[in-house]
Protein backbone atom coordinates (compact mmCIF):
# COMPACT_ATOMS: atom_id res chain seq x y z
CA UNK A 1 0.00 0.00 0.00
CA UNK A 2 1.65 3.77 -0.89
CA UNK A 3 2.58 5.69 2.15
CA UNK A 4 -0.63 8.17 3.15
CA UNK A 5 -0.19 11.47 1.54
CA UNK A 6 -0.37 13.38 4.75
CA UNK A 7 0.66 12.12 8.50
CA UNK A 8 -0.50 14.00 11.00
CA UNK A 9 1.19 12.95 14.33
CA UNK A 10 0.14 14.06 18.22
CA UNK A 11 -0.23 17.75 16.89
CA UNK A 12 -0.42 20.46 19.29
CA UNK A 13 -1.20 23.49 19.03
CA UNK A 14 -1.62 26.47 21.06
CA UNK A 15 -2.50 30.44 20.87
CA UNK A 16 -0.20 32.49 23.84
CA UNK A 17 -2.76 35.24 24.77
CA UNK A 18 -2.30 38.22 27.47
CA UNK A 19 -4.88 35.73 29.96
CA UNK A 20 -2.64 32.64 29.37
CA UNK A 21 -2.38 29.29 27.20
CA UNK A 22 -5.30 28.47 24.53
CA UNK A 23 -4.48 24.75 23.74
CA UNK A 24 -6.62 24.79 21.15
CA UNK A 25 -5.16 20.93 19.51
CA UNK A 26 -4.42 18.92 22.02
CA UNK A 27 -2.41 16.25 20.65
CA UNK A 28 -4.13 14.95 17.34
CA UNK A 29 -2.91 12.47 15.00
CA UNK A 30 -4.25 10.97 11.69
CA UNK A 31 -3.42 9.72 8.21
CA UNK A 32 -4.92 10.78 5.03
CA UNK A 33 -4.52 8.45 2.49
CA UNK A 34 -3.99 9.27 -1.18
CA UNK A 35 -7.54 9.84 -3.25
CA UNK A 36 -9.25 9.57 0.02
CA UNK A 37 -11.95 12.15 1.17
CA UNK A 38 -11.76 12.51 5.10
CA UNK A 39 -14.09 14.85 6.98
CA UNK A 40 -13.26 16.14 10.46
CA UNK A 41 -16.34 17.63 12.19
CA UNK A 42 -17.52 18.98 15.37
CA UNK A 43 -18.37 22.42 17.04
CA UNK A 44 -17.09 25.67 16.57
CA UNK A 45 -13.83 26.01 18.95
CA UNK A 46 -13.48 22.30 18.74
CA UNK A 47 -9.70 22.62 16.76
CA UNK A 48 -10.64 21.32 13.61
CA UNK A 49 -9.90 24.81 11.61
CA UNK A 50 -6.56 25.37 13.59
CA UNK A 51 -5.54 21.89 12.39
CA UNK A 52 -6.78 22.80 9.38
CA UNK A 53 -5.13 25.57 8.87
CA UNK A 54 -1.75 24.55 10.46
CA UNK A 55 -1.52 22.11 7.88
CA UNK A 56 -1.39 25.14 5.35
CA UNK A 57 0.73 26.66 8.32
CA UNK A 58 -1.58 29.53 7.97
CA UNK A 59 -2.14 30.15 11.81
CA UNK A 60 -0.77 33.61 12.30
CA UNK A 61 2.47 32.99 14.74
CA UNK A 62 2.17 34.87 17.28
CA UNK A 63 -0.23 34.32 18.95
CA UNK A 64 -0.70 30.79 17.57
CA UNK A 65 2.72 28.40 17.63
CA UNK A 66 2.74 24.68 17.39
CA UNK A 67 3.56 23.33 20.63
CA UNK A 68 4.33 19.57 19.82
CA UNK A 69 3.99 16.64 17.44
CA UNK A 70 4.76 16.53 13.46
CA UNK A 71 2.97 16.81 10.06
CA UNK A 72 4.43 14.80 7.27
CA UNK A 73 3.47 15.99 3.54
CA UNK A 74 3.71 13.95 0.90
CA UNK A 75 6.38 11.79 2.54
CA UNK A 76 8.85 14.17 2.31
CA UNK A 77 8.10 17.80 4.06
CA UNK A 78 7.54 17.87 7.32
CA UNK A 79 5.38 21.10 7.32
CA UNK A 80 5.92 21.86 11.06
CA UNK A 81 9.91 22.50 10.04
CA UNK A 82 9.67 24.39 6.95
CA UNK A 83 10.15 28.13 6.66
CA UNK A 84 8.02 30.60 5.50
CA UNK A 85 9.17 30.99 1.92
CA UNK A 86 9.40 26.87 1.88
CA UNK A 87 5.70 27.39 2.70
CA UNK A 88 5.14 29.36 -0.23
CA UNK A 89 5.90 27.05 -2.82
CA UNK A 90 3.57 24.36 -1.02
CA UNK A 91 0.75 26.36 -0.83
CA UNK A 92 -1.83 26.82 -3.64
CA UNK A 93 0.61 24.46 -5.52
CA UNK A 94 0.71 20.89 -3.64
CA UNK A 95 -1.97 21.81 -1.08
CA UNK A 96 -5.15 24.49 -1.70
CA UNK A 97 -7.53 25.42 0.31
CA UNK A 98 -11.29 25.98 -0.30
CA UNK A 99 -12.63 28.66 3.02
CA UNK A 100 -16.15 28.85 4.13
CA UNK A 101 -16.71 32.50 2.74
CA UNK A 102 -15.83 33.07 -0.96
CA UNK A 103 -16.34 37.31 -0.68
CA UNK A 104 -13.42 37.50 1.85
CA UNK A 105 -10.99 34.78 0.52
CA UNK A 106 -11.33 37.02 -3.62
CA UNK A 107 -10.16 39.96 -4.39
CA UNK A 108 -12.86 42.51 -5.42
CA UNK A 109 -10.54 44.93 -7.33
CA UNK A 110 -9.46 41.98 -9.77
CA UNK A 111 -11.29 40.21 -12.92
CA UNK A 112 -11.67 36.45 -11.51
CA UNK A 113 -9.71 35.45 -14.55
CA UNK A 114 -6.81 37.74 -13.56
CA UNK A 115 -7.26 36.06 -9.86
CA UNK A 116 -7.10 32.23 -11.34
CA UNK A 117 -4.33 33.40 -13.97
CA UNK A 118 -2.33 34.97 -11.21
CA UNK A 119 -2.49 31.81 -9.05
CA UNK A 120 -1.24 29.62 -12.21
CA UNK A 121 1.35 31.59 -13.28
CA UNK A 122 2.93 32.12 -9.68
CA UNK A 123 3.52 28.62 -9.46
CA UNK A 124 3.32 26.96 -12.64
CA UNK A 125 4.74 29.99 -15.02
CA UNK A 126 4.42 30.20 -18.45
CA UNK A 127 2.25 32.81 -20.74
CA UNK A 128 -0.56 34.72 -20.20
CA UNK A 129 -2.26 32.95 -23.21
CA UNK A 130 -0.98 29.25 -21.59
CA UNK A 131 -2.77 30.43 -18.14
CA UNK A 132 -6.17 31.95 -19.58
CA UNK A 133 -6.78 28.38 -21.47
CA UNK A 134 -6.07 26.86 -18.07
CA UNK A 135 -8.50 29.49 -16.38
CA UNK A 136 -11.72 28.38 -18.99
CA UNK A 137 -10.65 24.43 -18.46
CA UNK A 138 -10.72 25.06 -15.09
CA UNK A 139 -14.20 27.13 -15.13
CA UNK A 140 -15.68 24.52 -17.22
CA UNK A 141 -13.78 21.66 -14.70
CA UNK A 142 -15.99 23.77 -11.81
CA UNK A 143 -19.40 23.33 -13.94
CA UNK A 144 -19.31 27.08 -15.03
CA UNK A 145 -21.46 28.06 -18.16
CA UNK A 146 -19.92 30.55 -20.53
CA UNK A 147 -16.39 30.71 -19.21
CA UNK A 148 -14.74 32.84 -21.36
CA UNK A 149 -17.31 35.76 -20.54
CA UNK A 150 -16.60 34.98 -16.78
CA UNK A 151 -13.33 35.42 -16.80
CA UNK A 152 -13.92 39.22 -17.23
CA UNK A 153 -16.08 39.54 -14.26
CA UNK A 154 -15.43 40.98 -10.88
CA UNK A 155 -16.28 38.89 -7.87
CA UNK A 156 -19.50 40.99 -6.81
CA UNK A 157 -21.13 40.09 -9.95
CA UNK A 158 -21.47 36.90 -9.41
CA UNK A 159 -23.65 34.73 -6.91
CA UNK A 160 -22.29 33.16 -3.93
CA UNK A 161 -22.77 29.84 -5.41
CA UNK A 162 -20.90 30.97 -8.64
CA UNK A 163 -17.84 32.80 -6.18
CA UNK A 164 -17.19 29.55 -4.27
CA UNK A 165 -17.15 27.59 -7.64
CA UNK A 166 -14.54 30.18 -8.45
CA UNK A 167 -12.61 29.29 -5.18
CA UNK A 168 -12.45 25.58 -5.98
CA UNK A 169 -11.24 26.77 -9.38
CA UNK A 170 -8.24 29.14 -7.90
CA UNK A 171 -7.61 25.93 -5.47
CA UNK A 172 -7.41 23.23 -7.93
CA UNK A 173 -5.21 25.61 -10.14
CA UNK A 174 -1.75 23.48 -9.99
CA UNK A 175 -3.32 20.24 -9.72
CA UNK A 176 -3.06 20.43 -5.87
CA UNK A 177 -2.22 17.03 -4.18
CA UNK A 178 -4.18 17.85 -0.80
CA UNK A 179 -7.56 20.02 -1.06
CA UNK A 180 -7.88 21.59 2.02
CA UNK A 181 -12.27 22.31 2.06
CA UNK A 182 -13.24 24.33 5.61
CA UNK A 183 -16.84 24.84 5.72
CA UNK A 184 -17.01 25.33 2.27
CA UNK A 185 -20.64 25.59 2.14
CA UNK A 186 -21.79 26.97 5.72
CA UNK A 187 -21.92 30.95 4.07
CA UNK A 188 -24.50 29.35 1.30
CA UNK A 189 -28.25 28.28 1.23
CA UNK A 190 -29.26 24.84 1.37
CA UNK A 191 -29.42 23.92 -2.64
CA UNK A 192 -26.39 25.46 -3.40
CA UNK A 193 -24.78 24.12 -0.33
CA UNK A 194 -25.82 20.34 -1.76
CA UNK A 195 -24.15 21.88 -5.71
CA UNK A 196 -21.33 22.78 -4.30
CA UNK A 197 -20.71 19.12 -2.38
CA UNK A 198 -21.67 17.49 -5.69
CA UNK A 199 -19.21 19.49 -7.36
CA UNK A 200 -17.04 18.90 -5.01
CA UNK A 201 -17.67 15.14 -4.89
CA UNK A 202 -16.90 15.27 -8.67
CA UNK A 203 -13.91 17.21 -8.92
CA UNK A 204 -12.60 14.06 -6.60
CA UNK A 205 -13.51 11.61 -8.83
CA UNK A 206 -12.08 13.35 -11.91
CA UNK A 207 -8.89 14.76 -10.25
CA UNK A 208 -7.99 12.35 -7.77
CA UNK A 209 -7.15 14.55 -5.40
CA UNK A 210 -6.82 13.70 -1.79
CA UNK A 211 -9.84 16.07 0.31
CA UNK A 212 -9.93 17.39 3.93
CA UNK A 213 -13.39 18.66 4.49
CA UNK A 214 -13.83 20.67 7.65
CA UNK A 215 -17.30 20.61 8.85
CA UNK A 216 -19.70 20.61 12.20
CA UNK A 217 -22.22 19.30 10.08
CA UNK A 218 -22.20 15.93 9.85
CA UNK A 219 -25.68 15.71 7.07
CA UNK A 220 -22.95 17.52 5.21
CA UNK A 221 -19.91 14.63 4.59
CA UNK A 222 -22.64 12.00 4.55
CA UNK A 223 -22.75 11.76 0.86
CA UNK A 224 -18.58 12.33 0.33
CA UNK A 225 -16.40 11.30 2.96
CA UNK A 226 -15.08 8.18 3.38
CA UNK A 227 -13.30 8.62 6.56
CA UNK A 228 -14.50 10.61 9.29
CA UNK A 229 -12.74 12.17 12.36
CA UNK A 230 -14.94 13.42 15.15
CA UNK A 231 -13.50 16.24 17.18
CA UNK A 232 -13.91 17.92 20.56
CA UNK A 233 -12.09 20.18 22.97
CA UNK A 234 -8.93 19.83 20.72
CA UNK A 235 -8.69 16.10 20.77
CA UNK A 236 -9.78 13.38 18.31
CA UNK A 237 -12.77 11.67 20.15
CA UNK A 238 -13.51 9.43 17.13
CA UNK A 239 -12.92 8.35 14.40
CA UNK A 240 -14.18 5.98 11.62
CA UNK A 241 -15.29 4.60 8.23
CA UNK A 242 -18.38 6.77 6.87
CA UNK A 243 -20.42 3.38 8.08
CA UNK A 244 -18.82 3.16 11.18
CA UNK A 245 -19.50 6.60 12.30
CA UNK A 246 -23.49 6.19 10.71
CA UNK A 247 -24.42 2.82 11.63
CA UNK A 248 -22.51 2.39 14.76
CA UNK A 249 -21.15 5.76 16.75
CA UNK A 250 -19.37 4.70 19.88
CA UNK A 251 -19.10 8.30 21.83
CA UNK A 252 -21.60 9.61 23.33
CA UNK A 253 -20.45 12.96 21.61
CA UNK A 254 -20.67 11.69 18.34
CA UNK A 255 -24.27 10.45 19.82
CA UNK A 256 -25.27 14.07 20.04
CA UNK A 257 -24.04 15.33 16.78
CA UNK A 258 -25.88 12.86 14.58
CA UNK A 259 -29.05 13.32 16.76
CA UNK A 260 -28.92 17.06 15.72
CA UNK A 261 -28.80 15.74 11.66
CA UNK A 262 -31.86 15.33 9.47
CA UNK A 263 -32.54 11.54 8.75
CA UNK A 264 -34.86 10.69 5.87
CA UNK A 265 -35.57 7.08 7.33
CA UNK A 266 -36.92 8.48 10.62
CA UNK A 267 -40.17 9.02 12.42
CA UNK A 268 -41.03 12.64 11.26
CA UNK A 269 -42.48 13.57 14.23
CA UNK A 270 -38.90 12.68 16.33
CA UNK A 271 -37.43 15.96 16.97
CA UNK A 272 -33.79 17.34 16.51
CA UNK A 273 -32.04 17.47 19.50
CA UNK A 274 -28.73 19.65 20.17
CA UNK A 275 -26.35 18.96 22.86
CA UNK A 276 -27.19 20.76 26.05
CA UNK A 277 -24.06 22.78 27.45
CA UNK A 278 -21.07 24.31 26.05
CA UNK A 279 -17.65 23.03 25.21
CA UNK A 280 -14.62 23.68 28.34
CA UNK A 281 -12.81 26.76 28.03
CA UNK A 282 -9.29 25.81 26.89
CA UNK A 283 -7.35 28.29 28.50
CA UNK A 284 -7.53 25.47 31.43
CA UNK A 285 -9.13 22.08 29.94
CA UNK A 286 -10.41 19.72 32.54
CA UNK A 287 -8.47 16.93 34.07
CA UNK A 288 -10.54 13.91 32.76
CA UNK A 289 -12.87 13.55 29.78
CA UNK A 290 -13.43 16.89 28.10
CA UNK A 291 -17.31 16.03 27.46
CA UNK A 292 -17.77 15.16 31.26
CA UNK A 293 -19.80 18.50 31.80
CA UNK A 294 -22.63 17.50 28.94
CA UNK A 295 -22.15 13.91 28.73
CA UNK A 296 -25.48 12.10 30.53
CA UNK A 297 -23.17 9.00 30.89
CA UNK A 298 -20.21 10.44 32.86
CA UNK A 299 -18.82 8.38 35.21
CA UNK A 300 -16.21 9.18 38.51
CA UNK A 301 -13.45 7.74 36.02
CA UNK A 302 -14.43 10.26 33.61
CA UNK A 303 -13.76 13.13 35.99
CA UNK A 304 -10.04 12.50 36.54
CA UNK A 305 -8.83 10.45 33.76
CA UNK A 306 -8.85 11.28 30.44
CA UNK A 307 -9.60 8.43 28.30
CA UNK A 308 -7.63 6.42 26.20
CA UNK A 309 -8.83 5.45 21.97
CA UNK A 310 -10.86 1.56 22.55
CA UNK A 311 -10.59 0.33 18.86
CA UNK A 312 -14.22 -1.41 17.92
CA UNK A 313 -11.96 -2.27 14.67
CA UNK A 314 -9.03 -1.60 13.14
CA UNK A 315 -10.50 1.37 11.81
CA UNK A 316 -12.62 2.65 14.28
CA UNK A 317 -12.21 3.82 17.45
CA UNK A 318 -13.31 6.08 20.08
CA UNK A 319 -11.88 7.52 23.50
CA UNK A 320 -14.98 6.71 26.31
CA UNK A 321 -14.44 4.45 29.42
CA UNK A 322 -17.91 3.30 28.91
CA UNK A 323 -15.70 1.17 26.09
CA UNK A 324 -13.76 -0.20 29.00
CA UNK A 325 -14.39 -4.12 29.19
CA UNK A 326 -15.49 -3.33 32.72
CA UNK A 327 -17.84 -0.35 32.29
CA UNK A 328 -21.47 -0.75 32.75
CA UNK A 329 -23.46 -1.18 30.06
CA UNK A 330 -25.72 1.72 28.51
CA UNK A 331 -28.32 1.72 25.08
CA UNK A 332 -26.95 4.14 22.98
CA UNK A 333 -30.41 6.34 21.88
CA UNK A 334 -32.53 4.58 19.42
CA UNK A 335 -32.68 7.30 17.06
CA UNK A 336 -28.87 6.91 16.50
CA UNK A 337 -27.32 4.48 14.53
CA UNK A 338 -28.43 1.90 11.68
CA UNK A 339 -29.04 3.60 8.75
CA UNK A 340 -26.73 6.63 7.63
CA UNK A 341 -28.72 10.12 6.43
CA UNK A 342 -30.38 9.93 3.29
FE1 LIG B 1 -19.06 10.45 28.75
FE2 LIG B 1 -17.22 9.38 30.34
FE3 LIG B 1 -17.34 8.64 27.80
FE4 LIG B 1 -16.48 11.06 28.47
S1 LIG B 1 -15.50 9.12 28.96
S2 LIG B 1 -17.89 10.56 26.84
S3 LIG B 1 -17.79 11.54 30.21
S4 LIG B 1 -18.91 8.31 29.38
Amino acid sequence: MSKPILEVDNLQVSFKMFAGEVQAVRGVSFNLNKGEVLAIVGESGCGKSVTAQTIMRLVPTPPSYIKGGSVKFDDKYEITKLSEKEMEKIRGAEIGMIFQDPMTSLNPTMTVGSQIMESIRKHQGGSKEKARARAIELLQLVGMSNPAERLRQYPHELSGGMRQRIMIAIALACNPKLLIADEPTTALDVTIQAQIMDLLQDVQEKTGTSIILITHDLGVVAEMAQRIIVMYAGKVVEQGTLDEIFYDPKHPYTWGLLQSVPRLDSDTSSELKSIPGTPPDLFAPPKGCAFAARCPYAMEVCLNHDPEHFYASESHSAACWLLHPDAPKVERPVEVGGRANG
